[in-house]
């Protein structure tokens, strides 16, 4: 193979990307006339870096970016199914807790996932525009309330870094904005968006905690070390939230590797979703007993650092809520029985003179 004497921009990447049935045909054995009715309604979006990635991994890397038919077969998802819509006080912004707000900034991405939670929006709607930023900023503004801010999308890495550092700097200057978090998938799918600009751009601004968005080990690529690595250099603080999904990453030993992989390049996971209840993805959702299952068998097993909160988001705008297995087996005059990691039980008695 002869090797490029530059290797491309990530914008000339994200050109280059497979959007069509027919292009995709031409890389990996589909027929296309089965996916073209998934297109018509859910854009496909698959850049070079990941499409190659993807073919070489096979199976849980494709499954997350190849449209499937069963996408339209989904009888119980809905389009919204956080209420992000409803919890909405203007354009592009969620305010659902008391102390945080989510700020849409951006409607496309590198590639669109099958399970996305925004399939209604990402990738279809028309691009955020200035006036809704300058809404949305206005709205923080006015809200002393607002702690912190999710800067998230689509991809906020998907606007150039000049667009990028305009609204990070106008968030940093309101001065009850104690903290700023960009949720980006950009160091998984195109890692050559990380650029020495981006990480100087970043610099400025602090704290800025950065959640990215890997799902399994085969994406942990030097490539995205690289990316991951250059952020934490920047001074960012780097957390993940991997989504649970069926024939992808519902195992434990799958799982295990992803989180100590991630604690390796300096990513702390911070989330394992149980998958939402979108309308289109019915087919990567599993059981939340398995999710559990799976807790069960990391906990005590893995460094606690690696191990990630499991919650769901409640169908209907009711936010996340943990879920963790059941280590508290019962109370006996006051004193609380648990099992451990490996099952064995161990009593924990109350102080003394406290009620039973
Ligand atoms: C997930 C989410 C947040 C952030 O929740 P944390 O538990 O603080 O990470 C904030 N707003 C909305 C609408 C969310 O969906
Ligand atoms: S990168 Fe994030 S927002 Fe974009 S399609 Fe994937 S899950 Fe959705």
């Amino acid at each position: 193979m002869k090797s490029s004497p530059k290797t491309p921009s990530w914008k000339t990447l994200l050109r280059r990307s497979v959007e069509t049935p027919k292009a995709l045909a031409g890389r990996i054995p589909i027929d296309p006339l089965k996916i073209k009715p998934v297109t018509d309604q859910y854009p496909m979006r698959i850049n070079p870096y990941f499409l190659e990635l993807a073919i070489k991994a096979g199976r849980p890397i494709l499954d997350q970016v190849v449209p499937d038919p069963r996408e339209l077969e989904d009888s119980i998802g809905m389009d919204d199914p956080l209420a992000e819509d409803a919890n909405s006080p203007v354009p592009q912004i969620t305010h659902r807790y008391p102390d945080r707000v989510l700020f849409t900034v951006a409607s496309v991405c590198a590639v669109y996932c099958r399970f996305c939670t925004r399939k209604r929006r990402v990738g279809r709607g028309k691009a955020v525009s200035v006036r809704e930023i300058d809404d949305g900023i206005r709205y923080i503004r006015m809200t002393p309330a607002v702690r912190d801010v999710l800067v998230s999308g689509g991809d906020p890495l998907m606007l150039s870094d000049e667009r990028l550092e305009w609204i990070l700097r106008r968030l940093r200057e309101i001065p009850h904005v104690e903290t700023i978090r960009l949720g980006t998938r950009m160091p998984c799918v195109l890692p050559s968006r990380v650029t020495p600009a981006l990480a100087k751009t970043l610099k400025k601004i602090r704290p800025l905690y950065i959640n990215v968005h890997f799902n399994h080990p085969a994406e942990l690529t030097p490539a995205a070390a690289r990316a991951c690595g250059r952020l934490s250099d920047a001074g960012a603080v780097l957390g993940n939230q991997t989504v649970l999904l069926r024939g992808v990453n519902d195992d434990a030993s799958v799982l295990a590797g992803l989180f100590r992989g991630l604690l390796k390049i300096r990513v702390r996971p911070y989330y394992l979703l149980q998958t939402d209840l979108t309308k289109g993805t019915d087919h990567f959702r599993t059981t939340i007993e398995t999710g559990l299952a799976i807790m069960d068998r990391l906990r005590g097993h893995v460094t606690g650092l690696a191990l990630p909160h499991y919650v769901v988001d409640l169908p209907g705008g009711g936010g996340k809520v943990p879920l963790v297995p059941g280590y508290t087996l019962r109370k006996e005059r006051g004193d609380w029985i648990f099992r451990n990691y490996l099952g064995a039980e161990y009593r924990y008695p109350a102080p003394a003179g406290s009620e039973p």
